[in-house]
């Protein structure tokens, strides 16, 4: 298949890699058909993080499941699915408490995964044609009937609008609150669509590593 690779600083190439292909049980492979390029992947792409040359970069993805596990109970061939960035095994202490950006599984020695990010597990990225999704009854988002039509718009439940809800409900924010957003970058803006931005430089309000 083909697929984004990270060489080093400002150094990305089309490359041709293994397909990616189920390994475990419990995962699906999807044929990546909408995937963003995120504020955070400038991070890697510019020398900032310590990812590994050889990365397959990308965890804003979307697209048609084409294998599905033995495993696997609820996703289907033919799904439509978007994937959260984060991946997470849905059965671990922290991902039971809902804190599923530190799942204690998927990235063994320390806790949270991603798609294709620095310090996030060995998971590639689905800037490519294909991506392997583990414990893919948790980390599927399986999209109604008009999920092909819309993928531009189902894409951003990826990273940009979750990141942003996500951060409301761990503050705790109910509706009239008043809160401040340091570095409204498009997921700060997201909170919100209502509040006037002020412009303080780059930069996103995202609760996580990601965003
Ligand atoms: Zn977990
Ligand atoms: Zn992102």
């Amino acid at each position: 298949m083909k697929a984004l690779v990270y060489h080093g600083p400002r150094n990305v190439t089309i490359d041709k890699v293994p397909d990616a292909k189920i390994e475990k049980p419990t995962d699906v492979v999807v044929k990546i058909t909408t995937t963003n390029i995120c504020g955070s992947d400038l991070h890697m792409y510019e020398g900032r993080t310590n990812v590994e040359n050889g990365k397959i970069l990308g965890h804003e993805n979307l697209g048609e499941v084409i294998e599905v596990g033995n495993a696997v109970e609820t996703v289907k061939k033919g799904d439509y699915v978007c994937l959260p960035f984060n991946v997470a095994c849905g059965f671990c202490e922290n991902c039971e408490r809902g804190l599923t950006g530190a799942c204690l599984t998927v990235n063994p020695g320390t806790a949270g995964g991603a798609y294709g990010f620095a310090g996030m597990g060995p998971w590639s990225g689905g800037q490519a044609e294909l991506l392997r999704v583990p414990y893919a009854d948790f980390n599927c988002l399986q999209l109604p009937p008009d999920g092909k039509d819309k993928q531009d718009d189902y894409v951003m439940l990826a990273d940009i609008f979750p990141t942003g809800w996500h951060a409301t409900r761990l503050a705790g924010l109910t509706p009239g609150d008043s809160i401040v957003i340091y570095g409204a970058g498009p997921v700060g803006l997201i909170l919100n669509p209502a509040v006037e931005p002020v412009q303080t430089g780059a930069g996103n309000a995202a609760t996580g590593p990601l965003g």
